[in-house]
C-alpha cells in the first residue's frame, strides 16, 4: 500500500468516527431536573449528571442559569445544587434549556458535541462534529 492511499483511508476512517459520535450524541438523553422544594430552598438533586452529560463546567453553567433565574445558586462537593427561593421544575428546565442553546449547541449544525474554549477573554463553542468555532456570551 503506498503512503498517500494509507493516509487517505485513515482521514477517511476519522471522518466516519466524527460523524458517527455526532449522531450518537444527538441522541444525549438529558434528564429532566430533579428537583425538591424545602423551606425556602430548591434542591436540584440530578445538576452533576447533566453537567456530565452535557460536559461542562458546573460552576459555569451555575453561574449562568442562576443568572437565568434571578437568584443565588450554590453547589456542594457531591455536586448538588442549592437554589435560594422556590423555584420548581419547569422553571429550572427553562433555564437549563437556554444554557444548552446558547453554551452547548452548535448553531451551524446543531451538534451538542460541543466544548467551550477560552481565547483572549473571548469564549467561543467549538463544534467535534462540524468543527465550526462560534463565539459565545
Ligand atoms: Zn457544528
Amino acid at each position: 500500500m503506498q503512503l498517500q492511499t494509507y493516509f487517505e483511508l485513515i482521514n477517511r476512517i476519522k471522518d466516519y468516527l466524527r460523524k458517527d459520535s455526532s449522531v450518537v450524541t444527538q441522541r444525549l438523553n438529558i434528564p429532566p431536573p430533579d428537583v425538591i422544594i424545602i423551606g425556602n430552598r430548591t434542591f436540584w438533586r440530578n445538576f452533576k449528571n447533566i453537567a456530565d452529560i452535557l460536559r461542562r463546567d458546573p460552576k459555569h453553567m451555575i453561574m449562568i442559569i442562576a443568572k437565568e433565574l434571578g437568584t443565588a445558586m450554590i453547589i456542594d462537593e457531591e455536586g448538588k445544587v442549592v437554589i435560594f427561593g422556590k423555584k420548581d421544575a419547569a422553571s429550572i428546565k427553562n433555564a437549563l434549556n437556554y444554557y444548552i442553546k446558547l453554551y452547548v449547541t452548535c448553531p451551524v449544525c446543531g451538534s451538542l458535541d460541543t466544548k467551550l474554549v477560552k481565547e483572549r477573554k473571548i469564549t467561543f463553542l467549538v463544534c467535534e462534529a462540524c468543527g465550526a468555532r462560534s463565539p459565545v456570551g
